[in-house]
């Protein structure tokens, strides 16, 4: 790798150049506060074993959003064990959008779901510890903390109420694993955690230092290599909404995107990257993001495949 000053010159160059691709993209309008957000934002981190890059916006907040599924996951693994969590969700790609209804007249089972969209993060969020959903909420809270190597870390209570005030869709998600018996909670407590878990705010250095913690570059104490494993696999075929797949040709490397505009990228065993541009797909990623990712890939080599 280049020395620090000659790299973060370049990150500025390949940031400044992938601008013009905001265009292409809008931000989120399912609630009104998302649709408020600065779309001319861009900023980018990098955490490799060495070094750390940054350019442009990296130290505004956004909310996570559901970059969260991989946390979600991780959690649940640790609390509930593999066992457990295998039981209650699948590890299939969809292949449709991350709040999408089962179409079908068949019975819903785990085997349909997966972590990254939203049923399956929700059903997950029964298997963490915590006697009460608030205590569950907190616990995840309290992770991202710890991985993101940052207290000052808080839930947006605009973005949460917003949530949980529009969440129809994920409310009818939620009433229909009960419905087929997949989960027996309280399915208004359920949505809290998993619409207070989406609205954690978090900056690039935030998702870099995730991406870093699930990269496994050193020995770490917060995850293990099994869990991290898990969680890679999953984000390399369902990371990027019903995207992944072209995300793994152009990219390579397994990575969550959410609607608040961010990106976390995964390079096992080499650094954790964190994006932000608010500008959307039609799909819910951040356009600009993924053409950052993509130009730093092609330039470092990071593509796993
Ligand atoms: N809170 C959002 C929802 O569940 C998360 C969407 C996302 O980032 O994919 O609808």
């Amino acid at each position: 790798m280049n020395n620090l000053s000659d790299f973060n010159c370049e990150l500025a160059f390949i940031t400044d150049e992938c601008r013009k691709y905001i265009k292409y993209g809008k931000a989120a309008d399912y609630i009104p506060v998302l649709a408020k957000a600065d779309v001319n934002k861009l900023g980018v981190y990098i955490i490799s074993k060495d070094n750390e890059y940054f350019y442009g916006d990296y130290d505004d907040l956004f909310t996570i959003q559901s970059i969260i599924k991989p946390l979600i996951l991780l959690l649940a693994l640790q609390d509930a064990g593999v066992e457990r969590v295998r039981s209650l969700v699948g590890v299939e790609a969809t292949g449709k959008p991350f709040d999408t209804f089962n179409y079908t007249d068949l019975a819903l089972k785990s085997e349909h779901i997966n972590p990254m969209i939203n049923a399956g993060a929700i059903a997950l969020c029964t298997l963490i510890k915590g006697s009460t959903f608030q205590e569950k909420t907190n616990r995840l809270l309290d992770f991202t903390r710890k991985l993101a190597k940052n207290d000052s870390i808080e839930i947006d209570t605009t973005v949460y109420l917003s949530e949980k005030a529009t969440g129809n869709k994920n409310r009818a998600l939620a009433y229909m694993l009960n419905a087929y018996k997949m989960i027996n909670e309280d399915v208004e407590e359920l949505l809290d955690c998993y619409f207070g878990a989406c609205s954690i705010k978090v900056n690039c250095k935030d998702l870099a230092n995730i991406a870093f913690a699930l990269a496994h570059c050193l020995p770490n104490e917060i995850i293990n290599e099994d869990d991290a494993r898990f969680v890679n696999a999953i984000l390399s075929t369902c990371g990027m909404y019903d995207g992944s797949g072209e995300f793994a040709l152009n990219v390579g490397v397994p990575a969550k995107s959410g609607v608040g505009g961010g990106i976390m990228a995964v390079v096992p065993f080499r650094m954790g990257i964190g994006v932000f541009s608010p500008a959307l797909d039609e799909k819910g990623n951040s356009v600009a993001g993924k053409k950052i990712l993509e130009t730093i890939s092609k330039k470092m080599q990071l593509s796993i495949f």
